[in-house]
């Protein structure tokens, strides 16, 4: 991409209305335009970056054995009233009527919904386990949307819900979303820790929050430092395994850590004062093991290896795309700007022409894109007529985790530089050894 055809607009000044970093760093770089109280559009390079993080969410889904549907966002208020969470649910519904003065909602999750599916078309044990995700917008009228989109109004939630005859199917399949979630924080660079966190009426121990470490979260947490070190799965991890899965589940919930309202002082008391984590944290993610609690009032049933007619044992797993780039420019910035973990980043690496217009540097950089464009690599290349000293603000700022610079004096000593964000590293090379190294 060019930057000259791209539409990247970039703010030189702090947005006053911005209170954390990461919603500052998003409205400077052009990610996000707000549009209302907790509303906010996607520019071209805050897509780019949406997209790339619901792909690994979507791929760590599929790894673990979830099927991808897409549900609506508008809900009828008469599914609501079977589970009797219609009136229940309280302020945080955006209730809206059609034009036959049918009660509708704006979705704030799913559950009824996909126990409608399943009751619709699931009879026997035997087409179980099942678990169907999505990844759709949802709307919570937040008493307090801020933070730009890590507490917004209209969000992006991949909500998956799983299917089992039984209580031990159902913690298996836990087990499963709890591996995969894992293995997802990882991919874009951030340490999760999944936390104890309230079950509700449900009681049981099968609910974890996935929280990321940051001062500026909105809870408080308590964990064993030990959590700072535990190994991730790897990709070979057989999601086909109960015992591999429930071993790996095992070593991630031995240590303490809980949430505020699960917090034990006594428990907390045992642990040595120099391995006490107490800090702020982001809740990315959220499992829940809830049971029959809607299969039961919606008549989600299956006949079972008895022939009996048995409800089915539920769970729902959220994750939130949109508040997860929030985290991870909390987690991952330095005072100049955003700096990208690769997987997530909207290029891979952004070429600086120095001195756009110069026939030599020009060529060099048209050379360069078509040859890292052809090695599949994604390319932001600044051939704007904008001064040096902007583009390489402009380069920091955006993050990407690669920037290649193209001036008129190394050209003619065949040399460019390339210069690493995240470690601030420059090395000069020949131009030919500097592809290759990108490429
Ligand atoms: P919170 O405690 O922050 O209000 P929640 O517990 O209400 O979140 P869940 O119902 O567990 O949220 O939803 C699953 C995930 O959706 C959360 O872990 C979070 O990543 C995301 N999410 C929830 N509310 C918002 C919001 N207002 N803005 C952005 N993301 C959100
Ligand atoms: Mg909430
Ligand atoms: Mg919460
Ligand atoms: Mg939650």
């Amino acid at each position: 991409m060019r930057l000259s055809r791209y539409f990247l607009p970039i703010l030189k000044e702090n947005p006053r209305e911005a209170e954390i970093i990461s919603h500052r760093l998003m409205l400077r770089a052009g990610m996000i335009r707000q549009q209302g109280a907790g509303s906010f559009s996607w520019l071209p390079m805050g897509k780019k970056v949406l997209d790339k993080v619901c792909r690994i969410v979507r791929e760590e889904q599929d790894r673990a054995g979830a099927l991808e549907i897409l549900m609506p966002t508008i809900q009828s208020a008469d599914l609501w009233r079977e589970s009797g969470r219609y009136e229940d649910y309280g302020k945080e519904m955006l209730r809206i009527k059609d034009r036959h003065e049918r009660d509708m909602l704006f979705g704030p999750t799913n559950e009824e919904m996909v126990t409608e599916i399943f009751r619709s078309y699931i009879k026997s044990y035997k087409d179980l386990p099942l678990n169907l995700y999505h990844i759709q917008w949802k709307f919570r009228d937040e008493v307090r949307p801020r933070f730009g989109v890590m507490r917004s109004r209209e969000f992006l939630m991949k909500d998956a819900y799983s299917f089992d005859l039984d209580f031990e199917g159902a913690k298996a399949a836990y087990n499963r979303m709890f591996v995969s979630y894992l293995r997802t924080f990882t991919r874009m660079g951030l340490k999760a820790i999944p936390m104890r966190a309230d079950t509700g009426p449900i009681g049981g121990d099968l609910s974890h929050e996935f929280i990321i470490l940051a001062d500026t979260g909105e809870s408080q947490v308590f964990c064993h430092r030990d959590y700072l070190d535990l190994e991730v799965p790897g990709e070979a991890t057989d999601f086909t395994n109960d015992d591999e899965i429930a071993g790996i589940v095992r070593d991630w919930t031995t240590p303490y850590a809980a949430t505020d309202e699960m917090h034990d002082e006594a428990a907390w008391g045992k642990i040595a004062e120099g391995d006490r984590l107490s800090a702020r944290g982001i809740e990315v993610g959220h499992i829940f093991h809830f049971g029959d609690k809607y299969s039961k009032p919606m008549g989600a049933k299956v006949t079972g290896p008895d022939g009996k007619e048995h409800n089915v044992s539920m769970g729902s797993y959220g994750i939130g795309p949109t508040r997860l780039i929030a985290a991870i420019i909390e987690a991952s910035h330095d005072e100049n700007g955003i700096i990208w973990p690769e997987s997530v980043a909207p290029f891979d690496v952004g070429i600086i022409n120095m001195k756009a217009g110069d026939a030599e540097c020009d060529r060099v950089c048209d050379d360069l894109y078509s040859k890292l464009t052809a090695a599949g690599r994604d390319v932001l290349y600044d051939d704007t007529d904008q001064r040096p000293g902007g583009k390489f603000a402009t380069a920091d700022l955006i993050g990407l985790p690669w920037q290649m610079i193209v001036g008129p004096r190394g050209v003619a000593a065949g040399e460019i530089e390339i210069k690493n964000r995240r470690t601030g590293e420059r090395e000069t090379l020949p131009i030919d050894a500097a592809a290759k190294r990108i490429g």
